[in-house]
């Protein structure tokens, strides 16, 4: 990882922290795979299915194919995930962190159609550098159309379309190819599979896991010392202001 410069250096540039988000339950207070299917109420056997943890791309196309037959529009999706609520606090800690030039990033299992409108709909779509996450659009017809961000086999903690770990060691070097090191690094996040990127971070770095759900489950287990332990500090959270109380000591 890129270390913080000990002096300045022309064409350098030290921020004091970076602070990835996963974006269901974590930006957002709800998943924005399962909200939307309250427009399509069940969902058929055959298309639950194909769930699989590992991988749910091709399981919610196949939702977006059945809620595009089910004559669903894209405005009525769209409106869907305007109703979606952040997480309490989220609002006025993205604002105070843009204030105080910290640099933010998603990078979510969701979809590109829906963090953009989530985003937009709020106005802070400005505050985050990059989102990364599986890309989506409306066909021709109106069906919303999903693809896996990636394809990957070297993660066994991760889902097989998105390495978040790597996602952030990648974001990491290309900010420090350009010029651009962070003091501190943190992750906010809430499943499983944000443990990957957590354990890429360092002793001055944040884990944010949200209390009792599932990333803050796993870290809770892990013995002590074990090679799979987080170096991070660990600050569990209940809503964003208490990120804000951290962060604002910190900065
Ligand atoms: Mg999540």
């Amino acid at each position: 990882m890129c270390e913080a410069p000990t002096q300045a250096l022309p064409n350098k540039v030290n921020k004091s922290l970076l602070l990835a988000f996963d974006f269901d339950h974590s930006l957002i207070d709800v998943n924005s795979d399962n909200y939307v299917t309250k427009l399509v109420p069940p969902i058929p056997v055959e298309i639950k299915k194909r769930y699989s943890s590992q991988c749910w791309v091709y399981y919610m196309g196949a939702i977006f194919e059945h809620m595009h037959l089910q004559k669903i529009t894209p405005t009525q999706i769209l409106d869907c995930m305007n109703e979606i609520p952040f997480v309490n606090g989220v609002m006025e800690l993205v604002n105070f962190l843009d204030r105080v030039d910290v640099e933010m990033i998603i990078i979510s299992d969701a979809n590109s159609v829906f963090i953009k409108q989530v985003l937009e709909n709020a106005k802070i779509a400005h505050l985050f550098a990059e989102t990364f996450t599986n890309p989506a659009h409306f066909d021709e017809t109106g069906c919303l159309r999903v693809q896996c961000y990636h394809n990957q086999d070297w993660c066994q903690l991760s889902t097989t379309n998105l390495c978040k770990g790597r996602i952030l060691e990648d974001y990491l070097k290309k900010r420090c190819d350009e010029g651009v090191s962070f003091s501190h690094v943190g992750f906010v996040g809430d499943g499983i599979h944000d443990y990957c990127p957590c354990l890429t971070l360092r002793e001055q770095d944040f884990t944010f896991p949200r209390i009792n759900y599932n990333l803050w489950k796993k870290i809770n287990k892990m013995p002590k010392n074990d090679e799979l332990s987080l170096k991070s500090q660990i600050i569990p959270w209940t809503d964003a202001f208490e990120i804000l109380e951290t962060l604002k000591a910190v900065l």
